[in-house]
């Protein structure tokens, strides 16, 4: 194939994002350059993300005006992955819809998109190839990451707990961990390229293992990780509170390199939604979780996320959100209203919430949350943090950014050659959404 261009359009959580990655690994490995935009792209790739239905619609646009580039380069190749054509119906729609749509891919075909896009450059054939089965996980696959001191891997992919609002299950499939010693190497293999930091990824990281031969727990690979020479800093998201175990709180507390930060998504602060919601715990066991985890972790910080106005939930279930918010005290949270996903049981339920109630809720959450990050902010004024800086900020390009161990954002003036060291700052001012720091 002569050299070619692409230009990857990623949608969706950081999975997503690592899953573009994977992407343009493999379109580099097979001689294709990246393009500066989509314009001058040869091929397009739209990485979609089906968790909310409006994300999908925003897709559905996204194809549609694609179609003048392709009108105007008829060579152009337009392709679709992720979960939103894993769902059969939808993809065929998308054939049907889009007569410019030159390939669709789902989650689980993407070690075959070299093969995928042979057929549509060279026999000129659209393609829809959609596994409806996870199959084996490949290793190997080429991934192009993002030059700096962070990187992404992988541990296990789909999940097996059906949340009744979350599509993830349907679309990504049941759980699958990687074997620990592809974890391991693929994490060398980092550092010895000169990354520092590494985020463990899966949609339930807790149950990693569980599937594999002999059962390796999270907490395993975790103190395995955590031997890793070279390597200064470890996260992990997604975390169930039900699969949080006590030895993975062990590891976390005798480890140095294991951040104090913890995303514990909560979702609702009432018992009767949790259960509606299939979250398989209840407020007493999370708030028991939290304070558990702060007696082993001291400085531990927590983020979650919520849904406001899940079928059924009463003002009274409301109020129990915002008691838990309050008790918990996030340093940040993701909130989210409640949007029907086809698919899901969820969506048949008929106590739906009329949407101006939904907005209300979510506002009073929102100014709830802010005046607690606020508050922990302000209450940092003054205490030194240990800072891997990152780079230039992306909001104030003379000063620098970086992270506090609790994965707070840093701001402050220092000379770019600091980028991927570990500097002290202090932090002179708590904002809302980071901190601004003199370096010491
Ligand atoms: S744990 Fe629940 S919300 Fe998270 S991916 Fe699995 S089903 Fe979805």
């Amino acid at each position: 194939m002569a050299e070619k261009s692409y230009y990857i359009i990623t949608h969706g959580c950081q999975m997503n994002v690592h899953d573009s990655e994977t992407i343009a690994g493999i379109l580099e490995s097979m001689g294709f350059v990246p393009s500066p935009e989509e314009r001058t792209a040869d091929l397009i790739i739209i990485n979609t993300c089906s968790v909310r239905e409006t994300a999908e619609n925003k897709v559905f646009t996204k194809i549609g005006e694609l179609k003048k580039l392709k009108r105007e380069n008829p060579d152009l190749i337009i392709g679709v992955g992720g979960c939103i054509p894993q769902q059969e119906k939808v993809a065929k729609r998308l054939l049907e819809r889009f007569p410019h749509l030159d390939f669709i891919f789902g989650t689980h075909n993407l070690p075959e998109l070299p093969k995928i896009l042979e057929r549509v450059f060279e026999k000129h054939e659209r393609v829809l190839e959609v596994w409806q089965s996870e199959g084996q996980i490949v290793e190997g696959i080429p991934v192009k990451r993002e030059p700096g001191v962070r990187a992404w891997v992988t541990i296990m992919y789909g999940c097996n707990n059906f949340c009744t609002y979350c599509i993830v299950p349907y679309v990504r499939g049941r759980e699958r961990s990687r074997k620990k010693e592809d974890i391991l190497q693929e994490i060398r293999q980092l550092v010895a390229e000169g990354y520092r930091e590494v985020t463990l990824l899966g949609q339930n990281v807790n149950s990693y293992g569980k599937d594999l031969k002999g059962k390796p727990m999270f907490a395993e690979l975790l103190a395995d990780i955590d031997k890793i020479d070279g390597l200064w800093r470890v996260r992990f998201t997604t975390s169930h509170p039900r699969d949080l175990t006590d030895d993975v709180i062990e590891v976390m507390a005798s480890s140095r390199k294991i951040c104090e930060h913890l995303h514990l998504p909560v979702q609702a602060g009432s018992n009767k939604i949790l259960k509606a919601m299939h979250r398989g715990y209840t407020r007493e066991y999370y708030l028991n979780l939290v304070e558990k985890i702060r007696a082993k972790i001291p400085g531990v910080s927590f983020t979650t996320d919520i849904i406001v106005g899940f079928p059924g939930e009463t003002e009274e279930d409301f109020e129990q959100t915002l008691d838990l918010v309050r008790k918990v005290r996030y340093d940040s949270a993701f909130t989210f209203v409640y949007n029907k996903r086809t698919g899901t049981p969820a969506a048949e339920m008929i106590d739906q919430v009329p949407e101006e109630v939904k907005s209300r809720r979510i506002q009073e959450l929102i100014e709830l949350q802010n005046g607690i990050s606020l508050e922990l902010n302000k209450n940092e004024e003054g205490n030194i943090h240990e800072i891997l800086v990152e780079g230039k900020s992306k909001t104030d390009e003379t000063k620098l950014a970086g992270r506090t161990r609790t994965n707070k954002l840093v701001v402050f003036k220092g000379s770019e050659d600091l980028a991927g060291k570990l500097v002290k700052v202090k932090i002179t001012e708590g904002k809302l959404f980071h901190l601004e720091g003199v370096l010491v």
